[in-house]
């Protein structure tokens, strides 16, 4: 970690400095409660500073979640060169794609090449094959939409353009939906050659979700979803929005607000 950075996270057994200011996160767990914070110092942050602090706090959810899976001896199937779920459409959100794009600049031509081979022939396929017209215009749920959005995009046989030989090359920078996918049925249900649904773990908390919330709230521009493919021409056109600042005290609060949204949602769908 920088000290430097506006916006850090802290587990239960690290100390935020004095001067700072903390907001704690409680996370719900089979009974118990997890706790976490953020700590903040008085400076204006950038939401790409929102996203290492947001993937520690994700790792540590899921860490503690795949500790309580195993004591009860279940296993999760997820595993190195396992890139089942590559396969399908990957959205990353807008600060991720910031931070990813930034790294993929900073590789060494040997691994940047073959990343940004793979987005510009993902890019072209895309070009080519209008969604739009594949899934032509009758009025439909947004569950159909996504379904045929989901359904379009396998067709054109796009890999993740970060899997290389099988394996993430981003992978300590991988978006927070590729975090929080954890499969406990057998890795062949992820595969996109069946219809079978794969089983996975629900988390007590999407912090993706809480994520999408604060940029929402705070820039209408910065809510959406970027596909990984995208990430590269879509940080180009919206270079302005990364050096967008707010009081990172503003980030952090709304950020934590919107953690709280996504437990008590989680919560509610389970009672139905
Ligand atoms: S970012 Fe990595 S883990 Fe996520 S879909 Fe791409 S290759 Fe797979």
């Amino acid at each position: 970690m920088n000290t430097d950075d506006p916006i850090q996270f802290f587990d239960s057994n690290q100390k935020p400095e004095d001067d700072m200011d903390v907001f704690d996160v409680k996370i719900p767990a089979n009974g118990d409660t997890l706790s976490f914070c953020f700590g903040t110092i008085g400076c204006q942050a950038t939401l790409t500073d929102m996203v290492v602090p947001a993937w520690q706090l994700c790792d540590a959810i899921v860490s503690d979640t795949l500790e309580r899976l195993s004591k009860k001896d279940i296993q999760v199937s997820c595993k190195a060169k396992c890139s089942k779920c590559c396969s399908y459409i990957v959205p990353s959100i807008a600060p991720e794609a910031f931070v990813i794009d930034n790294h993929v600049a900073s590789l060494v031509k040997d691994r940047k090449e073959p990343v940004l081979r793979n987005t510009l022939a993902a890019i072209e396929k895309i070009q080519a094959n209008n969604f739009a017209a594949a899934a032509p215009g009758e009025d439909k749920s947004l569950e159909n939409t996504l379904s045929d959005l989901s359904g379009w995009y396998q067709s054109l046989e796009i890999v993740c353009p970060f899997l290389i030989d099988q394996q993430c090359a981003i992978y300590d920078k991988r978006p927070l939906v590729c975090r929080e996918l954890l499969t406990i049925s057998d890795a062949s249900t992820c595969s996109k050659e069946t219809d079978e649904t794969p089983g996975s773990v629900k988390l007590p908390v999407s912090i993706a979700e809480a994520l999408i919330m604060t940029c929402d709230k705070l820039d209408e521009t910065a809510g959406g979803i970027i596909p990984l493919p995208l990430i590269i021409p879509w940080c180009q056109s919206n270079a302005q929005l990364a050096q967008k600042t707010w009081p990172a005290k503003k980030l952090v609060k709304m950020f934590v607000e919107s953690i709280d949204e996504s437990i008590t949602k989680i919560i509610k769908a389970e009672d139905i």
